[in-house]
């Protein structure tokens, strides 16, 4: 049920690395090892490189016509092969097999869309001062690309890469998650299976310091696109800096969620509460923080512990399973704390707070209310299955709350009044707003933060934008 595992450089599978270093694989829900995970050598990563410099001039050259239909015909292997695929991401990730399902379909979708946009890369013509000047702006690939994505979705965050950069005319190098790689893998299996030329498209595993170092001190790499935490992206754009490549940031956030007194707070709660608990809560773009406007906290609340208590915790392939393990004891590590924390600051845990069983990294769906602001999980992204609710009084007063951390990936509001809704939507300081909507997420629209989650957008004509660059041509 879980492939073997290797680095795809210059169109063939390694089934180990130039050295001798590898890591095992664990399946969250077992503790068990899956499968061994081979790591790139620096000469692997070199001839990555010059695989990718040699395949990124005949990419470029093939006509976005030819290339779509490459493209596509790799999202449509992805669907073909969708039970299988999701089947090894919910080994390696945790996640529920449905999720996994929606989250395979989503990656095939992804790849679809930028395959089509690609076919879109429109320039432009711009009227000159005199009429002997003829005034174009074109766009060209902005070259190789070096890719970096985690193991929350591993299916997902590497086809916004692939499918922007592949679109463009880029090629690429990808270091997917060794935590999860087996997705990624079985991904780049689809685009080999659709006739992707040789050195286009590299997958790498290794120490994730020693991967990055090396690929990003390249000159001839471009762009750098990282999905990841804050921490680790500010050390990237600071390597990326030194060469002056483009860079694409999608870091954490720490959602907060407004629910206005004039909105159905059990209706509120539903959405929410399903939301909240997807993946276990490793979602950057999670629920993380909600507000409750005074009048309907108690209903909110009452309602949303409903929903987390029905919640049934197990291995993600065990029918019946509505939420898995997290994907790492790490995860568990900061749940604990962030629990101890906020009780100890006056909060009183009103559902779950406790790791589940004896075998896996399970926790108990968490919801935690009356904790003043300062406690750690108010300003830090807990980045698991925490619901902290708190109250609010007034509008203002919510948006300087929610407005007051350093983040601003996703916000969400809900509320019946239709100038409430536009005031809300101007005022949060955030790269996505859903309003009465928890839909923020499609390959069609941009995705991205602002503030320290980060800079540039996944999806839509922004996502294609980020792997062109922009010439200016005046002919006399
Ligand atoms: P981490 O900071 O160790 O790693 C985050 C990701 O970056 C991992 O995929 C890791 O492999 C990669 N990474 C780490 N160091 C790297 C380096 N020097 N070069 C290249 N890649 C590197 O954290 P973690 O324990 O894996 O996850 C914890 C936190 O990370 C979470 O609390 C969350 O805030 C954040 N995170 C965010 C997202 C997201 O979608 N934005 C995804 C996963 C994790």
């Amino acid at each position: 049920m879980y492939p073997k595992l290797g680095l795809f450089i210059d169109g063939e599978w390694r089934a180990t690395g130039a050295g001798s270093q590898g890591e095992d694989v664990i399946n969250p829900a077992t503790e068990k090892p899956i499968a061994r995970l081979p790591h790139a050598a620096s000469t692997d990563l070199d001839d990555a490189i010059e695989a990718a410099k040699r395949g990124f001039p005949a990419w470029r050259a093939m006509s976005a016509y030819d290339r779509c239909k490459i493209m596509s015909k790799a999202a449509d292997l992805l669907r073909a092969r969708l039970d299988l695929v999701s089947k090894i991401l919910v080994q390696e990730q945790g996640k529920i097999f449905a999720e996994a399902r929606a989250e395979v379909t989503m990656a095939a979708d992804t790849i679809s869309w930028y395959a089509e946009e690609g076919r879109r890369a429109y320039g432009r013509i711009v009227p000159g001062r005199s009429k002997a000047v003829r005034q174009f702006v074109m766009h060209e690939p902005v070259g190789i690309v070096a890719a970096f994505t985690p193991w929350n979705f591993p299916a997902l965050t590497p086809a916004r890469k692939i499918g922007g950069a592949l679109a463009a005319g880029c090629s690429i190098i990808i270091k997917a998650s060794e935590e999860t790689p087996g997705t990624c893998v079985e991904m780049v299996r689809c685009f080999a299976d659709a006739g992707l030329p040789p050195g286009v498209l590299n997958l790498v595993f290794g120490v994730p310091s020693a991967v990055s170092e090396h690929l990003l001190a390249q000159d001839d790499i471009k762009k750098i696109s990282f999905t990841g935490s804050i921490a680790v992206g500010k050390h990237l754009a600071g390597l990326a800096a030194k060469t002056v490549k483009r860079s694409t940031m999608e870091l954490g956030g720490h959602s907060p969620v407004i629910v206005f007194a004039d909105a159905d707070p059990e209706k509120a709660a539903d959405t929410l509460a399903a939301f909240k608990f997807r993946n276990a809560g490793q979602v950057c773009i999670s629920p993380t923080r909600f507000y409750v406007q005074e009048d309907s906290y108690r209903r909110f609340v009452s309602r949303f512990v409903e929903c987390a208590k029905n919640i049934k915790l197990g291995d993600g392939l065990e029918s019946g399973t509505t939420m898995g393990p997290l994907a790492n004891p790490r995860r568990l590590d900061a749940m604990d704390d962030l629990v101890a924390d906020a009780t100890a600051r006056g909060g009183t845990v009103v559902s779950g707070g406790r790791r589940h069983g004896n075998v896996g990294y399970f926790f108990e769906p968490t919801v935690i209310t009356d904790l003043p602001d300062s406690a750690k999980i108010m300003t830090q992204e807990p980045f698991g299955p925490l619901a902290p609710i708190v109250t609010f009084k007034t509008f203002d007063e919510v948006v300087t709350r929610a407005n007051s951390l350093p983040f601003g990936l996703a916000a969400y509001a809900f509320t019946s009044s239709n100038s409430t809704a536009t005031a809300i939507g101007d005022a949060l300081e955030s790269g996505m707003v859903g309003i009465n909507s928890v839909a923020i997420s499609t390959p069609e629209t941009p995705f991205g933060g602002v503030k320290e989650s980060g800079h540039g957008s996944e999806g839509g004509v922004e996502g294609l934008s980020a792997y062109l660059n922009t010439k200016f041509i005046s002919q006399g």
